[in-house]
């Protein structure tokens, strides 16, 4: 009995701890009794937390803030240099990895290609090889990583920390969490890449604001993470916001998965490269066949992107066509949940001169009331490295432990 009342007292002084420094986090700088009545702690028990969290250098004190009168108020601030996460984001070819402090500011990033014809065992020793030299790179700052986020294409179960099938490295069961917790001795955290980039949207992007967003990531796939009422939801085996392997033509491509018609054979980098290549196939002028210099396979969505930039129509034409097949994915996903705002994030993202409009007129043409057609629908602000501040955030999640991730 002594030992669960010493626990239940431990886990609720923790329990203050993380709302006290979550309050300091969201408010940028605070006193100490604003905190009280933000919290509804009281102002003894704020006092020793802060004492606590100052000794730790988690947090600091500022100049004084303004009075309404009397003695200024001392105000608080997280100290977001004392301690750094690591975030790792593995896409279909390459890895990054970057240093973060408190904020989710990335210090130090780095970009490594991943070697093809892996197995797990290799995936595996590639990802800790990184790992290693990055920590060396660091330098001191080691002393101060507190933990490993990682996100990755694919289905993850971020529970079990495995990840239970990378589709692009033809991979299953990766054991990622015990594998490096128990080589580098930090906690590691792992989650899906469109599921993290809604994390990282809703602490550092643009949806802080909001309690239901949704984040679709479009790279060489497409995913999407999905946050309801402040929680990101999984589903019941890690599969929700699989929509790139949603059916939307009977009759269309075959998918990598093995169906035909998946909205990501249509509205993917992959699908953006494939509509360029058909329509040269077919005789159309085109600057790619320039850039390309005789070799088709250097096509790239980025090639895409910077002939559209110079004026070639035929590269703003299948970024346009591709953007009304987004579109149509989006407005699904509206119908389907409704959420407050949807943020477009990925590789095809960096278009988005050429693909918000024609995604906005599909969505107001074809949403079902006038406040559907008018749903906010946004390029994500954190650019290629939103799922990447998405992994740190999985880290500063649990220090500053609020509800998500789930
Ligand atoms: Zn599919």
């Amino acid at each position: 009995m002594a030992s669960q009342l010493t626990g239940s007292f431990q886990l609720m002084k923790s329990l203050n701890r993380s709302l006290v420094l979550n309050t300091i986090r969201i408010h940028e700088s605070i006193s100490r009794s604003e905190i009280a009545k933000k919290t509804k702690l009281t102002p003894p028990t704020v006092t020793n937390i802060v004492n606590e969290l100052l000794k730790e250098s988690l947090v600091v004190e500022k100049e004084p803030g303004v009075s309404s009168g009397g003695r200024k108020p001392i105000l608080l601030t997280i100290n977001s240099g004392s301690r750094c996460v690591i975030g790792i984001d593995v896409g279909v070819k390459k890895i990054r990895c970057a240093l973060s402090d408190l904020n989710g500011r990335l210090i130090i990033k780095k970009l490594e290609t991943i070697p093809t014809q892996l197995t797990k065992a290799l995936f595996l020793t590639c990802l800790k090889n990184i790992l290693t030299d990055f920590l060396q790179e660091i330098g001191a700052m080691r002393e101060k990583v507190i933990g490993i986020g990682i996100a990755m294409h694919g289905i993850v179960d971020s529970e079990a920390g495995i990840s239970l099938f990378a589709p692009s490295l033809m991979l299953e069961n990766i054991p990622v969490k015990a594998e490096l917790e128990a080589a580098f001795g930090l906690p590691v955290r792992i989650e899906n890449d469109a599921k993290a980039l809604a994390i990282g949207e809703k602490w550092f992007g643009n949806g802080k604001e909001v309690n239901d967003l949704i984040t679709i990531n479009i790279g060489e796939g497409i995913g999407a993470g999905v946050i309801l009422n402040n929680r990101l939801y999984h589903g019941q085996d890690s599969l929700a916001g699989e929509i790139g392997h949603t059916i939307i033509d009977l009759d269309g491509p075959r998918c990598s998965c093995g169906n035909f018609g998946c909205f990501q054979t249509l509205a993917s980098g992959q699908a953006l490269r494939e509509r360029a290549l058909k329509e040269i196939s077919l005789g159309q002028k085109t600057m790619l066949l320039e850039k390309a210099a005789g070799d088709l396979e250097t096509i790239d969505g980025q090639m895409i992107y910077d002939c559209a930039l110079a004026g070639d129509a035929l590269s703003i034409q299948v970024l346009h066509q591709t953007a009304r097949y987004i579109g149509v994915g989006i407005v699904n996903m509206i119908h389907f949940l409704n959420p407050s705002l949807v943020i477009i994030g990925g590789g095809v993202s960096k278009a988005k001169e050429f693909i918000l409009e024609p995604i906005r007129e599909v969505v107001e043409r074809k949403a079902l009331t006038q406040k559907a057609k008018q749903s906010d629908v946004i390029i994500s602000a954190l650019g290629e490295e939103g799922s990447l501040i998405g992994a740190v955030t999985l880290v500063l999640a649990e220090l500053f432990a609020t509800d998500y991730p789930d």
